[in-house]
């Protein structure tokens, strides 16, 4: 569906021509005209959806409505779980505000970069502010900011919000922003935690579904190749090889694998580094900004860029380990294939991940190919019933257990 029936103003119009965004997705057709039309929504849609451009424009567009106050006031607030999210929200709006002949002015509010420098655009007037919910609090408790005309709130990928242990966080914004406002909600997943936090912001949000969870998973070619662990290094040289992969974002499990792999990678010629969270802003920033423009080749990292990240042409995610949480999975290879482009995301399975890699097919009702590669080699053993109650995740065996089992006590 084109974008025309939203009739939106011109110069909106011309940014979505620039970015070349010829059809509105399907969050953004169901969810423009509700903001449009000033309806709170709780919207269920992945990363991936569209769903950043599905609040900007309509929020945008309301703003151009206004009268304009000659210093700014902030009238709108977007909280997102990640800096690099937060970042790619302020982009969005200043993207597709750049034909505007009043362009908004537009803060994020995020850790690791200078608090000053944040304060001072905030003080000179700014329209929006897009946040991550800490420095935010460290500057409301500095009372540097006056969110008493707030008419938007926006929460973006609200289920991300909880692993950060965000509802105290959220209570004392709910405290300083005007009770009349619209609100718009964004999660992947509506679990009760997730509905509670909703209905602290809003009863009368109008629902909004995005069916398919795996919108762009079509258009990815999933493998799985059997390697034992120590030649999974070589594996991955092989196939960046076979396939000419110029843009490979691999997955690790642990910040410390992230540099050591990396660091090997380095000294046999490829342009690889690491991505974690124990990187400054500037280097996270830097690092993706060399891997967007292809001057790295190679982005070995945690989770942490398996939630929210637009780089396009991702030509490959690889799971060098697979991710603890099935869902996991999905976020991570929903990185390659954007917008309607195809990719390939290959997991490395062994003898040990093989019954969680099973776990994770059931989930989301995949049934991948295990390949085996010439050239290594790899011995399939017979999955191993497990003797007495599975271990419970969190709780490991007390030293009292353990001689138990041996027959010691
Ligand atoms: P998001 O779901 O917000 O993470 O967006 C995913 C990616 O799709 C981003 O790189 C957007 O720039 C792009 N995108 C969003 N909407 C459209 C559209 N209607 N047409 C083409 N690309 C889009």
């Amino acid at each position: 569906m084109s974008f025309e029936i939203f009739n939106l103003s011109l110069e909106l119009k011309k940014a979505l021509e620039k970015n070349s965004y010829k059809e509105a997705t399907p969050i953004q057709k169901e969810v423009i005209p509700l903001i449009k039309s000033k309806h709170d929504i709780l919207a269920q849609a992945q990363t991936g959806s569209g769903k950043t451009a599905s609040f900007v424009i309509p929020i945008l567009e309301l703003l151009k409505e206004e009268k304009s106050t000659k210093k700014a006031k902030i009238k709108v607030l977007v909280l997102a779980p990640t800096r690099e999210l937060t970042l790619q929200i302020t982009e969005t709006f200043s993207n597709m505000s750049q034909f505007f002949e009043k362009k908004p002015s537009i803060v994020s509010v995020i850790g690791g970069e200078s608090i000053g420098d944040q304060l001072l655009k905030i003080q000179k007037g700014c329209d929006i502010v897009v946040a991550t919910s800490g420095r935010l609090l460290d500057i409301i408790d500095k009372k540097q900011m006056d969110l008493s005309n707030l008419q938007y709130f926006v929460l973006d990928e609200a289920d991300k919000m909880l692993d950060l242990g965000f509802a105290q966080e959220l209570d004392t914004i709910l405290e300083i922003i005007p009770k009349n406002r619209q609100n718009l909600l964004f999660s992947a997943t509506y679990s009760k935690k997730v509905i509670d936090i909703a209905s602290k912001i809003t009863t009368t949000a109008t629902k909004v579904k995005i069916e398919s969870k795996t919108t762009h998973v079509e258009n990815i070619e999933q493998r799985a190749i059997f390697v034992n662990k120590e030649n999974r290094n070589a594996l991955l040289k092989h196939l960046i090889k076979q396939y000419k992969f110029k843009s490979v974002l691999v997955f690790v499990s642990t910040k410390r694998a992230t540099e050591n792999i990396s660091y090997k990678f380095r000294k046999s010629g490829y342009l690889a580094e690491s991505f974690h969270g124990d990187l400054t802003q500037e280097e996270r920033v830097y690092t993706l900004e060399e891997f967007k423009n292809k001057k790295l080749n190679i982005l070995f990292s945690t989770d942490i860029a398996s939630r929210g990240l637009h780089i396009d042409d991702i030509d490959c995610v690889i799971n060098f380990d697979l991710p603890r949480s099935t869902e996991d999975y999905i976020h991570r290879i929903g990185r390659t294939a954007r917008a309607g482009k195809t990719g390939v995301a290959i997991s490395f399975l062994d003898n040990d991940n093989l019954a969680h890699f099973k776990l994770i097919e059931k989930r989301y009702k995949l049934d991948i190919p295990k390949e085996q590669i010439e050239g290594f080699d790899f011995t399939l053993e017979k999955v191993k019933k497990q003797k007495g109650p599975m271990p419970v995740k969190g709780k490991r065996k007390s030293k009292k257990d353990k001689l138990r089992e041996q027959g010691l006590k």
